[in-house]
């Protein structure tokens, strides 16, 4: 059996539902997904906590605090101001705000806050399923269990991709495929940096009435190296930024489940961080891949030597908050042969030129 799409984008995660998505919202309807498993089923459907507390999350729009030591503080100026001169409504609060914001909050040791009204959390898999299902009502195709196990070539352009039932003749393929994007690449002989870290998150049941409203903001809290938010009734998820996973990791057989080490060091952290909490319970947790490039930012763009080739992946554990531009800045590749924002920063080649990004938060990678 053979089929011709103008697009074929391998993984059906967040990314690459977020692109068939803005490619058919474009008036595109022959794109075709291919996913090896089923939608969301590796690191977008790992975001969430829904099989660990029950119930579908959604967007919680709750408001975000943060709180820096010194070393950090010129960052978070940097980047309140740099919000604000792009219309985020974001500004520094002093410490009696930030505890306004957060009752019980704990802020010695910080020295500089911010509070970002926008921000909230969502649900990876809900997100990406949504991404998906438009896409489909605009026409796209997307076939689950399905892997790509192949790629032609042509006289140095992308030819097709090919299944175990089929071959897909097209001229554009999209690389979306997370913690395995190293694997598609090895198709088309092209080695792209990726290296797997195991991100660990754990619940915290808190029992009534020491709880804390749903609607309280995340926190950001650079004093204790933490951030956490309330989850449901009497819960508070908590994530730690380092990984305790030392071992190998494959992205075939991972740890879904947070270590005991991990989760007693975070329960710790939480408790000087957030008094009111410190006797709570553990609920366990959940674990996922962080798919990260050497600088901890995405690739994006076209591949180098190989026409019809585009790359989107290393999301390096911030993916989610980044799949909605990212699904229309690389449809906007593919459409008009360049994005309305310049992704030059985030190419494949930067690597080799030494133009790694930078993070200004000096223990936080991923922070920008
Ligand atoms: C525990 C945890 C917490 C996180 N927290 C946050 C957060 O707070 N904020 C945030 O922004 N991000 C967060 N992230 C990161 C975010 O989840 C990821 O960056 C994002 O989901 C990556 O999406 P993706 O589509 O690139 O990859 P994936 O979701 O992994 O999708 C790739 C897909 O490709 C498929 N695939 C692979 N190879 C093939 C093949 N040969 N053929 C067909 N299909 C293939 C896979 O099956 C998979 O479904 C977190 C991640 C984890 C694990």
């Amino acid at each position: 059996m053979s089929r011709t799409a103008d697009v074929v984008i391998i993984g059906g995660g967040i990314q690459g539902a977020s692109i068939a998505y803005h490619l058919t919202q474009r008036g595109h309807r022959h794109v075709v997904i291919v996913e090896k498993e089923t939608l969301a089923s590796g690191c977008s459907g790992r975001t969430t906590f829904d099989e660990v507390v029950g119930g579908h999350s959604g967007w919680v729009q709750c408001g975000l605090v943060y709180m820096v030591t010194e070393k950090d503080r010129e960052a978070l100026h940097h980047n309140v101001a740099l919000g604000q001169r792009h219309g985020v409504p974001t500004g520094l609060v002093d410490a009696e705000e930030a505890r306004r914001r957060v009752p019980g909050l704990n802020t010695e040791g910080a020295v500089a806050f911010a509070f970002e009204e926008n921000a909230g959390y969502g649900d990876g898999y809900g997100s990406t399923v949504a991404f998906a299902r438009r896409a489909r009502e605009g026409g796209a195709t997307i076939l689950q269990n399905t892997p790509a196990t192949g790629i032609e070539t042509d006289h140095g352009h992308v030819a097709g991709v090919i299944t175990p039932t089929e071959r897909i003749a097209t001229r554009t393929v999209v690389n979306a495929a997370g913690p395995w994007a190293d694997r598609v690449g090895r198709m088309v002989g092209l080695e792209l940096p990726l290296k797997l870290e195991l991100i660990e998150e754990a619940v915290i049941r808190v029992q009534a009435p020491d709880t804390y409203p749903i609607d309280t903001p995340s926190v950001y809290d650079f004093v204790n190296g933490l951030s956490f938010r309330p989850e449901g009734t009497g819960h508070t998820v908590v994530a730690e930024g380092s990984s305790y996973f030392k071992g190998a990791l494959d992205a075939d057989g991972y740890p879904t489940q947070p270590s005991d080490r991990y989760i007693e060091d975070v329960s710790m952290r939480l408790a000087r961080a957030m008094p009111r909490l410190a006797d709570g319970t553990p609920r366990g947790g959940w674990a996922g891949l962080l798919e990260g490039t050497p600088d901890f930012h995405p690739v994006l763009g076209t591949a180098p030597g190989l026409e019809g080739m585009i790359l989107c992946y290393g999301f390096s554990g911030h993916g989610f908050k980044e799949a909605p531009v990212t699904g229309r800045l690389i449809a906007e590749l593919i459409l008009d042969g360049r994005p309305s924002l310049d992704i030059t920063p985030l190419s494949y080649e930067r690597f080799a030129a030494g133009r790694l990004l930078r993070s200004l938060y000096k223990d936080d990678p991923i922070m920008a």
